[in-house]
């Protein structure tokens, strides 16, 4: 399969949004690169007694709209283009979720699974103190990403914390509720997944009890979809995959019947009983994207829909729980298809508004229970879908353009309230 570049994918996306935009060239050309980007090398000692050198990022992509805010990925294959795309798409999500933030991204190159947990701590740890000066509850807020938990969020609010002499549990978010967390957290992103598929599915005259889905994924956020799915819209989830490969069941997967499989292996096995192998990582998971269902969620990893697959492709909405999941070539097939597309930023931004929330309360020292946080997330990503689905109609633009032109116009007007352009 063709590599492709994330920073590139995100700045054609912006390109496309320009010109439907009519988008001044000065502000476009600033919004093409970070703002800032930070490269650490720092020194961490290993259990044995050794010492090894780690390397880090942190890019703050635009912050006209308020402090960065962005997740930390712990991963041996991290590289500045990953961690500069995803800064990009964080800045276009708060702007669309109208949360007062710009967006960032950082990240440690290193392999999780082969470090021990006080190894993991050091590094979380020097990690915070090389960009300390960097970072702040008013500056840029940091969160957990791919092999980052809530314990390595503890950590470095620990650290930053020590370093400048305060408590500042405002400096990151997605802590463990001890120590600050919010309520509703944990599901927050599938959360904000499904109240933009009911929202779609309103638009569309479909009903959610008669129709089937199919889930790429089955982390974090994919297992909480399909909890959530069947809880709060009473849909049948009828295929799920992971890096082990994917089952299907006509009659649906019940989420029970999954966790208790889970419970005895860890991961679901795919000899459940009554389900249908569709194959392993490679080939279940492309019959899966490929199966005949009302709505798709890729909810795994980047660029699974290509200009390979994106034709056989039979769903009538994608939900896009994962970031970047279709390249630009196939979000035009996609697109002349007629597919409802609720995009990433849009779709996804369940996650950081809870984060923001979590942020809000921190300021205050005063929490809300788990019924306030689900009410006000719902708000939010309620609001945020009808403004890209209306913006979509009136300018004959697909979703993910309309997107971008909500949140690039807002940008742009803070960028020109503050003289920068
Ligand atoms: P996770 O690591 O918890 O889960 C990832 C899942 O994808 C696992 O089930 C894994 O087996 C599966 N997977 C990996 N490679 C695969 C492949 N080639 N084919 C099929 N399945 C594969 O991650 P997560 O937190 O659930 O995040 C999933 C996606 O959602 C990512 O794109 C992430 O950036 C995005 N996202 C997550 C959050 C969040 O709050 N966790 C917020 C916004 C966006």
């Amino acid at each position: 399969m063709k590599e492709v570049n994330p920073f590139e994918t995100a700045q054609r996306q912006l390109d496309k949004a320009a010109e439907a935009l009519d988008l001044e060239e000065s502000i476009h050309q600033a919004l093409r690169e970070p703002m800032r980007t930070f490269i650490v090398n720092f020194q961490v000692r290993m259990d044995d007694g050794s010492s090894r050198t780690f390397k880090g990022y942190r890019v703050q992509y635009n912050d006209a709209l308020g402090p960065t805010k962005g997740g930390l990925r712990f991963h041996p294959d991290e590289t500045l283009d990953t961690v500069k795309a995803l800064a990009a798409w964080m800045t276009w999500k708060t702007a669309v979720a109208d949360i007062p933030y710009g967006g960032g991204k950082g990240g440690v190159v290193c392999s999780p699974n082969q470090l021990s947990e006080r190894e993991m701590e050091r590094i979380s740890r020097s990690y915070i103190c090389a960009i300390s000066d960097y970072i702040g509850p008013d500056k840029d807020i940091p969160a957990p990403d791919v092999y980052t938990t809530s314990q390595t969020m503890a950590w470095m609010m620990d650290e930053f914390s020590k370093i400048k002499g305060v408590n500042a549990p405002d400096v990151i978010t997605g802590k463990p509720v001890e120590i600050g967390g919010s309520m509703g957290r944990g599901d927050a992103t599938a959360r904000g997944v499904i109240y933009t598929i009911r929202e779609a599915a309103n638009k569309l005259n479909m009903s959610l009890d008669k129709a089937s889905i199919a889930v790429q994924g089955y982390g974090n956020v994919g297992s909480h979809i399909h909890r959530l799915m069947e809880e709060q819209l009473g849909a049948k989830v009828v295929a799920i995959g992971d890096e082990g490969g994917a089952i299907y069941s006509e009659e649906g997967i019940r989420y029970s019947k999954v966790m208790d499989n889970m419970k005895d292996h860890g991961v679901f096995s795919k000899d459940m009983d009554g389900v249908e192998y569709l194959g392993g990582v490679d080939e279940g998971n492309k019959k899966l994207l490929e199966l005949d269902v009302d709505i798709l969620i890729p909810a795994a990893i980047e660029n699974v829909l290509t200009e390979e697959n994106a034709d056989e492709v039979k769903a009538d909405v994608i939900a896009e729980a994962a970031n970047g999941p279709t390249t630009p070539e196939a979000d035009d097939i996609l697109n002349e298809k007629g597919i409802y597309i609720i995009p990433d930023f849009l779709c996804n931004a369940g996650g950081v508004t809870v984060s923001y929330f979590e942020w809000v309360q921190n300021r205050n020292r005063y929490y809300w229970s788990q019924a306030e946080v689900y009410e006000r997330l719902d708000k939010k990503m309620t609001k945020a879908f009808a403004d890209v689905h209306n913006r979509a109609r009136e300018e004959d633009v697909d979703n993910r353009t309309a997107a971008y032109m909500v949140s690039i116009e807002k940008i742009a007007q803070a960028m020109k309230l503050r003289g920068w352009v």
